[in-house]
């Protein structure tokens, strides 16, 4: 058992502070937000007075937060308050320039860090089955693995830091390029005179397979679980799809690749997100496609 402190009490970290909990760990957590606060009571979480509060004497600090900018903020009151030898996890999807400043931050205050997100959204939060991908040091890694196992079934040690973050965000590149190809292609088939089923029933089981068509099927119909069968409601929102394309078009144009389709695919998700998209599911985008005519 780890006395932690858990930062961060939204969508995600709410549900992952419970699991901690719930495997009998001393957890103190904080957020902003009263309105989280409040929720995060209700949910048997227990709660600091504030971020330093939930910090001081802990062994471990996680942080699940929006971006990069309010790591790095929450670091500075953070990294004074904790014990010598805490460990500090960020698990929020941020900037790899951001997540080694933060690693730069933590080691400079003497403490050992951790990048670790996430992937497999809000459910996956909740059941205790996230992917984490780790960037750390083998010996840090090995520290945070069984803290992260008590939130997630699969902790893959992706290289040094930074390196969760690489693979956090060219997953999701992946998947971004995916969801638009399964939608130009429903909405292809669709004037070709295609009912959705019937590319479905190809494709799940041909070569243009992939999680954005049988898991999370943009049309509505084949798939029962997929958003699209619920107006589009998130899922994993369109909002953080476009965050995310964001920073794997950063990092393509820093290591002077030239990703098109990853580029692309951030202008699309841009576009969508600031155009009324941006709470919709992801895969939402495929009414935004079958509207389109040259
Ligand atoms: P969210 O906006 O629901 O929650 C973030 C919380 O952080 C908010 O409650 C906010 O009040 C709090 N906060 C901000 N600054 C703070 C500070 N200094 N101290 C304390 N609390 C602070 O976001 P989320 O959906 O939980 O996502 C968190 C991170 O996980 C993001 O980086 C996101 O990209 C990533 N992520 C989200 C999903 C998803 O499906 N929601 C999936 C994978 C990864």
């Amino acid at each position: 058992m780890s006395a932690i402190a858990f930062i961060g009490l939204g969508h995600m970290g709410l549900p992952m502070a419970a699991n901690l909990v719930k495997a009998g760990h001393a957890v103190a957590a904080f957020d902003l937000s009263a309105a989280a606060r409040a929720t995060a009571a209700e949910a048997g979480v227990p709660l600091a007075e504030s971020g330093a509060e939930a910090a001081r004497g802990a062994d471990v600090v996680v942080t699940m937060l929006p971006k990069g900018a309010h790591v790095l903020a929450a670091y500075r009151e953070l990294l004074p308050a904790a014990s010598p030898d805490a460990l500090f996890i960020d698990s929020s999807t941020i900037d790899i320039a951001d997540a080694r400043a933060a690693h730069a931050a933590a080691t400079g205050a003497g403490r050992r860090f951790a990048d670790a997100p996430v992937s497999g959204g809000v459910p996956g939060a909740t059941a205790g089955t996230l992917t984490f991908m780790v960037g750390a040091d083998e010996a840090v890694f090995k520290s945070a693995e069984p803290v992260l196992a008590a939130m997630g079934r699969r902790v893959v040690h992706c290289g040094g830091p930074g390196a969760g973050q690489a693979a956090k965000i060219c997953n999701n590149m992946i998947l971004g390029v995916s969801m638009i190809a399964v939608s130009e292609a429903f909405a292809l088939g669709e004037r070709l005179g295609l009912e959705y089923q019937a590319l479905f029933d190809v494709a799940a089981n041909a070569s243009g397979q992939c999680w954005a068509l049988t898991a999370n099927c943009p049309a509505p119909g084949p798939v029962p679980a997929s958003p699209a069968n619920r107006d589009y409601a998130p899922g994993f929102a369109t909002a953080l799809m476009a965050k995310d394309l964001g920073l794997a078009a950063s990092a393509a144009r820093a290591s002077g690749l030239d990703a098109r389709l990853g580029l692309a695919a951030a202008d699309i998700y841009d576009d969508f997100n600031a155009d009324g998209g941006a709470g919709l599911d992801f895969s939402a985008i495929f009414t935004r496609i079958r509207e389109r005519h040259v």
